[in-house]
């Protein structure tokens, strides 16, 4: 059995007095909630602040993004050395940051085994873009990110990391992919990809989230899924509502 996983990805939103007052805000509510894993993933610089409100409670911190090397002239970049002991996660890979930062799959899959030899948890979107989804590429772009990030990787490694499956065309613009649609490209592009690198032990064992406008109004869909354990959110995630959503995905 996969425990739930519910992540809220803040991406540029909130300075770290704002950031530290929601979560004051939505701690109680959040650590209320049986039987699911919660984050947050503010950004870098509100991390200690976050960290240090959610000390003692159940609730996660994730990075939005980190580098792979542990430290050197590399200016403007976060290592995984500075994240530990504050972070227990990282979303890595994600699709703003492959169109608008330059990301590609062999950065990605250096910033898992960073991530991973740092204790820290990758969270690993993927996701295909609204012309490859129209041109019927989604099987083959998805499966193919999935292979990229986990090359190289040991059983035991995979097993500990999250997979989000974000369709571009989805994410912030209020038009998610349905249930069912998701939940087969999850079967099929990465559960299955996974079984076939690892074996069906291991891959059973790796969480999934659904990515793209989930809200507290259709997360319950998405965790019908059999191969759904959770949800990457953003814009739903920066309002006290997140407890709704969190709670409708704990059921
Ligand atoms: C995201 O940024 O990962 C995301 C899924 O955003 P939203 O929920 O706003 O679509």
């Amino acid at each position: 059995m996969r425990t739930p996983f519910v992540a809220g990805n803040w991406k540029m939103n909130k300075a770290p007095d704002a950031a530290a007052a929601f979560v004051r805000e939505i701690a109680p509510g959040l650590n209320a909630i049986d039987g699911i894993d919660i984050a947050v993933c503010p950004p870098f610089l509100a991390i200690p602040a976050v960290a240090q409100v959610l000390g003692g409670t159940t609730i996660g911190v994730g990075a939005q993004n980190m580098y792979y090397e542990a430290g050197g002239a590399y200016t403007g970049e976060i290592s995984p050395t500075m994240l530990q002991g504050l972070c227990r996660y990282v979303i890595l890979g994600h699709s703003e940051r492959r169109a608008l930062f330059g990301e590609t799959d062999e950065g990605v899959n250096k910033k898992i085994k960073a991530a991973l030899e740092y204790n820290l948890t990758p969270i690993v979107c993927v996701g295909e873009s609204l012309a490859q989804n129209e041109a019927g590429e989604t099987q083959s772009f998805v499966s193919g990110q999935v292979r990229a990030a986990f090359a190289g990787l040991d059983s035991w490694q995979a097993a500990v990391c999250v997979v989000a499956y974000e369709p571009i065309w989805a994410i912030g613009t209020g038009r998610s992919a349905t249930a069912q649609q998701a939940g087969e490209i999850i079967r099929t592009s990465v559960r299955d990809v996974l079984v076939n690198m690892f074996g069906n032990d291991t891959a059973q064992a790796i969480r999934i989230q659904y990515g793209g406008s989930v809200t507290e109004g259709n997360i319950a869909d998405y965790m019908g899924q059999p191969d759904i354990d959770g949800a990457l959110v953003g814009g739903a995630s920066l309002k006290a509502s997140f407890i709704d959503l969190v709670r409708a995905a704990a059921i």
